[in-house]
């Protein structure tokens, strides 16, 4: 920017970049974090945009506040800056009315399923990841346009319908809904009974209220971003862009977001190894 010289805001693009880094702070960032918010912060300054913390600290079992205090300096040593933050446990009544928004246009579902039904529907052992379980629709027909707190509510896939978006790294992804053979993914969960919204429903409500204009996140969740589109159809909610980086393997080729041990960034850097050293096994 020239010195001196505050440009309006009209002189940049006509939708000023926004992204995010969206830690759970449910445990230390490691290696592979670290590279997927290194590229979020260098899209972010390339577009001259601007970059949110997002707190998703919404896992009330495993969130702690000592990650988050964790995350917040392993990410400044790391060197990246961001504007503003955003703590989504602060945000739960933008949830909840996101919520009474999807009962009245009846696009969710109560479901009252135990967790023994919901095992026995896993007939198949399916996905290579944690990724949600495909939902066998026993619930569905479940009428229910008042919100009932204590149960669980899905939202109702359309049946059969291919989702379609072209990923930035990955390229055009597609994957089916439904609970049919070929579906990639089913029902699923946005509202649990403990009073929470699922990451689904949370992750979109915010993504629009910070005015998102491109999401940069590990490619384990290409398929959640099909679920995504689905709820911001649902809430008349624009879809950001999407780039969904690669994720680091060991030499075990073990998911680095499994391993909670010497990859952490609080270790490699206690083990003498400078931001930059570490930036460069990127
Ligand atoms: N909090 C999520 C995670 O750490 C990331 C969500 C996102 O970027 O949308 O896996
Ligand atoms: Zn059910």
């Amino acid at each position: 920017m020239g010195k001196g010289i505050d440009y309006p805001h009209y002189m940049h693009a006509v939708v000023p970049y926004a992204g995010r880094l969206a830690p759970s702070p449910t445990g230390l960032l490691h290696l592979g974090h670290a590279r997927t918010f290194w590229v979020a912060y260098e899209r972010a300054q390339q577009a001259q945009g601007t970059l949110w913390l997002r707190n998703e600290d919404l896992d009330g079992q495993r969130a702690r506040p000592e990650f988050v205090d964790a995350m917040r300096e392993d990410l400044t040593w790391l060197g990246i800056r961001w504007q503003d933050e955003l703590i989504q446990s602060e945000r739960l009544r933008a949830y909840r009315e996101a919520l009474d928004q999807l009962l009245a246009a009846d696009a969710i579902f109560p479901c009252t399923c135990s967790r023994k039904d919901l095992q026995q529907a896993l007939a198949a052992p399916h996905e290579d990841n944690d990724d949600e379980p495909i939902y066998n629709g026993r619930c569905r027909q479940q009428a229910g346009s008042t919100f009932q707190p204590g149960v669980n509510y899905r939202f109702r896939v359309p049946d059969g319908e291919r989702i379609r978006f072209n990923d930035l790294h990955c390229g055009t992804q597609s994957f089916v809904a439904g609970s049919g053979p070929g579906a990639d993914f089913g029902d699923f969960l946005v509202w649990r009974k403990d009073g929470l919204p699922s990451y689904q429903l949370a992750c979109v409500v915010d993504d629009a209220f910070q005015q998102i204009t491109e999401v940069v996140r590990g490619r384990d969740l290409l398929k959640s971003t099909a679920r995504q589109i689905l709820l911001q159809r649902a809430l008349q909610l624009p879809t950001p862009a999407y780039l969904h980086t690669d994720l680091m393997r060991d030499h075990a080729g073990v998911r680095l977001a499994k391993r909670h041990d010497a990859l952490s960034l609080r270790s490699l850097r206690e083990s003498g190894m400078t931001a930059e050293q570490l930036r460069a096994l990127f």
